[in-house]
């Protein structure tokens, strides 16, 4: 049944009288998303969209995948919950199938219910290890809204009141579109930024837990720094003791195309110590985890529980969801068809002032926008786009520094017939802004 356009006002209006203020809402007229099904999704008033942002890549394969929804139905019709006191066949399946993937020895594998919960999870454990609650993140990073990981967490937009007990250090390595390494290339550039470290390390009292970086920055506007450059500062930070966490929650399960993992583009000198994931693993079901070898996971040494880590009715889809995954190749789709979505982006914005850059890496992929005929960064304008694609029937996302970058995370069963789609939709969506600002 469709709705009229007012019931979506009424429900905005109840939505902001009973929700937090910094509970953020894209679009003027925010959008109530009803239904999906393979890459599309419908509004309450019946209008369908090419879904380019996956619910913030967290459906990873596809809306209603069938084999998701038949495992989570099934387990649901026979026990939804029983908490981790109990053993749990679906919890011990999943984590074996993780812990395999994960690259990390002897790996061990603790199921949370959100990324946030994940880095939370990850800092509790390196800190405990390391017995130091200093770390360094990088800058432009964004781990979470916990009062945890908001501490570490670089992106100013995300991180304003921060008060976290966390004494964090923020090191360059994560975004170089702009400032004093912009010209640098990746070996000068991956030589910088060790070197930024060495002195931060040098200059700091007392010992380090661990590095915490996304491989790709999300939040950040899908920033990529150049192949590497973790690898060269684990050596660094290897020397120290300091343990490296990976967090994978966008960058996990092939999205990247190239690798299973986002580390992966950067370590040729072995996996992190700890590994974070979340989002895409449950094509929807709240599953996140850290995955970290014995010694590290088990420095905890009081009694534990996750009431509802690790759910049966979560770990059916993500067992689902990963046999589909690596079964159908998804990683090689993304591959294939996020590389011809970022040549055919590329091709179709080469003559607009609006779009500084179009960067990626299998399906993620962000496009920069400046003001026409500058090189500032121009929030106004990522905002614009995200109205003029809905208006053509295109859901994406935005992020990056000052919120100006458009960010691409289609489910990774994509097709190349619905890439070319959206990069047509969003080429006319980018020209009608650009028509605006000039
Ligand atoms: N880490 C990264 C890299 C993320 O992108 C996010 C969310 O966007 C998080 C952690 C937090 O995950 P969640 O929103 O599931 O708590």
């Amino acid at each position: 049944m469709t709705q009229h356009p007012q019931d979506a006002a009424s429900l905005h209006a109840r939505h902001q009288a009973v929700l937090p203020s910094w509970l953020s809402l894209y679009y003027e007229r925010p959008l109530e998303l009803t239904h999906g099904e393979g890459r599309h999704v419908w509004d309450a008033e019946g209008n369908r969209y090419l879904d380019f942002f996956g619910g913030i890549l967290t459906t990873m394969t596809a809306h209603a995948l069938p084999e998701v929804t038949k495992a989570v139905s099934e387990q649901a019709g026979r026990i939804i919950h029983t908490s981790t006191l109990y053993l749990s066949r679906p919890m011990v399946d999943l984590a074996e199938r993780i812990a395999a993937l994960s690259g990390i020895p002897d790996a061990r594998v603790f199921f949370t219910t959100s990324g946030t919960e994940a880095n939370d999870a990850a800092l509790l454990l390196a800190t405990a290890h390391r017995r130091s609650n200093q770390v360094l993140a990088m800058r432009n990073s964004y781990h979470g809204r916990s009062f945890s990981t908001v501490g570490i967490t670089g992106n100013q937009s995300w991180s304003p009141t921060s008060l976290s007990p966390l004494q964090t250090l923020y090191v360059h390595g994560g975004v170089r579109t702009r400032g004093p390494y912009a010209e640098l290339g990746d070996r000068d550039y991956i030589a910088a930024c060790v070197a930024d470290l060495e002195d931060m390390l040098q200059q700091t009292a007392g010992g380090i837990a661990a590095l915490i970086a996304e491989p790709v920055q999300g939040v950040g506007g899908f920033t990529m720094p150049p192949d590497g450059l973790y690898a060269a500062f684990r050596e660094v930070l290897a020397r120290h003791g300091i343990l490296w966490i990976s967090d994978e929650v966008q960058t996990g399960w092939g999205r990247t195309g190239d690798h299973f993992w986002g580390w992966q583009a950067h370590a040729d000198n072995g996996p992190p110590d700890l590994l974070t994931f979340a989002k895409g693993i449950g094509n929807g079901m709240a599953i996140g985890g850290v995955v970290a070898r014995a010694e590290v996971m088990n420095s905890l040494t009081a009694n534990s529980i996750s009431t509802f880590g690790g759910s049966p009715v979560t770990m059916a889809a993500g067992l689902a969801n990963l046999t589909y995954l690596l079964e159908h190749d998804l990683q090689g789709n993304a591959r294939r068809v996020g590389g011809l979505l970022i040549e055919r982006l590329r091709a179709v914005t080469a003559g607009l002032d609006v779009v500084r850059e179009v960067r990626g890496r299998g399906l993620m992929i962000g496009v920069e926008l400046v003001r026409p005929g500058t090189d500032e960064r121009a929030p106004e304008a990522a905002s614009l786009v995200l109205e003029a694609a809905r208006e053509r029937g295109l859901l994406i996302g935005k992020g990056g520094q000052g919120g100006a970058s458009l960010r691409i995370a289609p489910p990774m069963t994509l097709t190349v017939a619905e890439a070319e789609e959206g990069a047509t939709l969003l080429a006319d969506a980018l020209q009608a802004v650009q028509g605006v600002l000039a």
